[in-house]
């Protein structure tokens, strides 16, 4: 996913990649990319040397639903927009950060740009804490474990009331025999 500075004409270019996903890891949030990620850009050369990217990403993954604990397939997609300039614009570590901070821009290194990085930045915001095989998924009784999309178990579902919890705990000591 590399864009070479040198072959960017003065309208701009546009890429087209798919790469295979073992260059991200999306693990830590529970994710498996499922087949290669494509992304869609475009590069614009702002003077000679600060480049303007935006794109599109797309890519199918795996992960278990936090209710019902089923896999289930779905698709990423994101857009983004980033700022490169040549790491060599800035001399000190110290004048790096800044620049960094005031102006969100990135850095590349050499005669290219390579987009896996800024790539696995938009997988990770884009893949949510919680995943859910759908809105409207109801999960497991807590109870006796039953998925409650196939179909309703006998238990009495409580709703857990955190301001009934200290009075039912109140209750349960006066109904006990001892
Ligand atoms: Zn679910
Ligand atoms: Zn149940």
């Amino acid at each position: 996913m590399e864009i070479k500075i040198q072959e960017i004409p003065p309208e701009g270019l546009l890429l087209s990649f798919e790469e295979e996903p073992e260059h991200w890891d999306l693990s830590e949030r529970g994710f498996t990319i499922n087949g290669p990620v494509h992304v869609r850009a475009k590069a614009i050369k702002h003077n000679e040397e600060e480049v303007y990217v935006r794109g599109a990403i797309s890519a199918e993954v795996i992960a278990e639903c936090s209710r019902c604990l089923k896999r289930f397939t779905s698709r990423i997609e994101s857009d983004f927009h980033s700022e490169y300039v040549p790491r060599t614009a800035v001399q000190t570590e110290e004048e790096r950060e800044l620049v960094q901070e005031d102006l969100d821009v990135l850095f590349y290194e050499g005669e290219s740009i390579d987009l896996r990085e800024e790539v696995e930045g938009q997988l990770i915001l884009a893949t949510p804490m919680r995943p859910l095989c759908s809105e409207e998924c109801r999960g497991l009784c807590p109870q006796c474990g039953q998925d409650l999309n196939l179909k309703q178990c006998a238990c009495v579902q409580e709703i857990p009331d955190p301001r009934w919890a200290e009075l039912k705990e109140v209750f349960k000591k006066k109904s006990s025999p001892n």
